[in-house]
């Protein structure tokens, strides 16, 4: 029999319908990540900073709606949201509305680290991510694959970015990172960068929430996870897919990632797909759509 890992990782890359769309980009990327994530984990690295690395890779890959990859609002801005958490201090950074800089997770991070607060929004989190030095996009029609939207709201992908992870320390952490839905009204903010409703992490549980964000937040999917934990005798793989129907039963569609104290990561999701990746308990790099 193996010895039980010492550490734990799961990424997503967004739920949706991905039964006609050839996935094999994505999948080679989410798998190369994942090993990439795994590596740092076994040289002992914090949950958090392997959360921040991976969500960063996947922002850069234009593979998801976050980072690059995100579409325009229906003013043909691009305004995107993060968080990352974690689950020892619960501490959290979180931009919402944030425009013009390359690594959303980063500015989540900074925030966390620099200052007093959980959340910034739009321009202030822009001059915050300007004062710490964060990577700005000069050209965003340049710099963003996905140009203008004809379709509507409701026909678009969904396709945030997540992490969560567990170190050899057993410490947990989340990430979540999103360009939000293709076309949404300006300002229009999801769950991904709300604690407790798209990420979440404390000595429990870390959570990553990918799907139609205005169900997650009536849900607070992320937190609701967390309290069956608590308060019931769920275990993980019960509590997240109970958290998932309660979300289903306002009428949204989605999943979520979640890791505990076990390291063995769970991902129920009701949508068609969920793009996601994993280590399991033979130590081996899985993926899937
Ligand atoms: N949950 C994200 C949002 O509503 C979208 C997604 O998961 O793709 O902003």
């Amino acid at each position: 029999m193996n010895a039980p890992l010492k550490y734990g990782l799961a990424l997503h890359g967004g739920a949706g319908k991905y039964k006609d769309k050839p996935q094999h980009d994505q999948i080679a990327h989410l798998r190369e990540t994942c090993a990439h994530g795994q590596a740092m984990l076994k040289k002992g690295a914090a949950a958090l900073d392997v959360c921040e690395e991976l969500a960063a890779r996947l922002e850069d890959a234009g593979l998801y709606v976050a980072g690059r990859g995100t579409g325009p609002n229906s003013t043909g801005e691009y305004e995107l949201d993060a968080a990352i958490m974690d689950g020892p201090s619960r501490k959290i950074g979180s931009v919402c509305a944030l425009k013009g800089f390359q690594n959303p997770v980063h500015v989540a991070r900074a925030v966390l680290e620099h200052t007093p607060h959980v959340m910034l929004a739009g321009r202030g989190a822009e001059n915050f991510a300007s004062i710490r030095g964060c990577t700005r996009i000069e050209n965003p029609l340049e710099y963003y694959l996905v140009q203008g939207v004809s379709r509507l709201p409701e026909e678009l992908d969904t396709g945030t970015i997540g992490v969560v992870a567990r170190d050899q320390n057993g410490h947990l952490a989340a990430a979540t990172s999103t360009g939000g839905l293709l076309g949404k009204m300006q300002g229009r903010v999801g769950d991904s960068p709300l604690p407790g409703a798209g990420c979440w992490a404390d000595e429990r549980v870390a959570v990553s929430c990918t799907g139609q964000g205005e169900y997650f937040i009536k849900s607070v999917t992320a937190a609701d996870l967390s309290a069956r934990l608590r308060y019931t005798a769920q275990n993980l793989g019960e509590a997240a897919t109970a958290a998932i129907a309660d979300m289903e039963t306002q009428g949204g569609y989605g999943g979520l990632i979640a890791i505990g104290t076990s390291g063995i990561p769970v991902f129920p999701f009701n949508s068609e797909g969920m793009r996601r990746a994993w280590i399991d308990e033979h130590g081996e790099v899985q993926v899937a759509v």
